[in-house]
């Protein structure tokens, strides 16, 4: 691979040495052509966590930013996104009452914002269950989606959202609410209906057309990188596999590829990309 002629990011990735291929996966996707991402923690339960109060977070964080910087070694530059997964919701009210289980949840939500302010962290992540649950865990659900949009306010950042699928509407009128920017509210595994920021998966088909219009969006694998899953998600290749794929075709130009990849992650992130 010679050196990229521009930036090519990852919107939202996992690595995992535990449980996946770890380092070199981050590998494939910097031998594709890719130079940032944007790692995001795990799931509490992936990483035998098991949650009784929100500074049992902090282990969750602290392996992201240990993979942070061994990915950073190869190259890559890494930008932590640190939260709490919205199923949590499900697998913490299974131990306890649903009230102690969102406080847990804000609480752990309250770890990664003092992460973000310490500058560990460029964002935080929250959101909804994506499947259906009762109107009560939907409830809690949208309360700690709240209070995680009230802390991003607070703290300036970007803040990442897990939902069900579709525009969620509902989510930019929470975002209004709580003084958040929602250009900077990034629907992750998004579609161009929604009011929020669309993080697209890679391969998503309104790409070349949402750059012709000069959409704002970003780019993702969701790479899970758990072995016991390997077909769950596409791989993390798929971002510069699929930038470089159109850009072959004609699609969209190395123009676009800035603007995507570097102009509008900055808006949305508050971060540098460069090369
Ligand atoms: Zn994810």
């Amino acid at each position: 691979m010679p050196s990229p002629r521009f930036p090519v990011t990852d919107d939202h990735i996992h690595i995992d040495p535990v449980n996946g291929r770890g380092t070199e996966a981050a590998k494939d996707f910097f031998r594709a052509g890719g130079t940032h991402i944007f790692l995001v923690s795990k799931p509490s339960w992936s990483l035998s966590v098991y949650p009784s109060r929100g500074a049992d977070y902090t282990a969750v964080f602290n392996e992201t930013l240990r993979v942070a910087r061994m990915i950073e070694e190869i190259g890559v530059v890494v930008f932590p996104v640190l939260g709490v997964h919205p199923a949590e919701v499900s697998r913490l009210s299974e131990r306890m009452p649903l009230a102690e289980a969102t406080d847990i949840m804000k609480a752990g939500i309250d770890v990664a914002a003092a992460y973000v302010k310490e500058g560990k962290a460029v964002a935080l992540k929250s959101g909804r269950p994506h499947y259906e649950v009762s109107p009560e865990v939907l409830t809690a659900s949208n309360d700690v989606l709240a209070h995680a949009l009230n802390r991003a306010a607070e703290c300036r950042c970007a803040l990442q959202i897990h939902a069900e699928s579709g525009p969620c509407t509902d989510i930019a009128d929470m975002a209004r609410n709580a003084g958040f920017p929602v250009e900077r509210a990034v629907k992750h595994y998004g579609s161009p209906d929604t009011p929020l920021h669309p993080s697209l998966i890679a391969k998503h088909e309104a790409i070349p057309q949402l750059t012709r219009e000069h959409r704002a969006f970003t780019m993702e694998s969701d790479f899970m990188d758990e072995n016991s899953r390997p077909g769950a998600v596409i791989g993390p290749k798929s971002v510069p596999r699929y930038t470089y794929q159109l850009l072959r075709e004609g699609l969209i130009t190395e123009e676009d590829c800035h603007r995507i990849h570097a102009e509008t992650v900055e808006k949305v992130y508050g971060v540098r990309i460069t090369l």
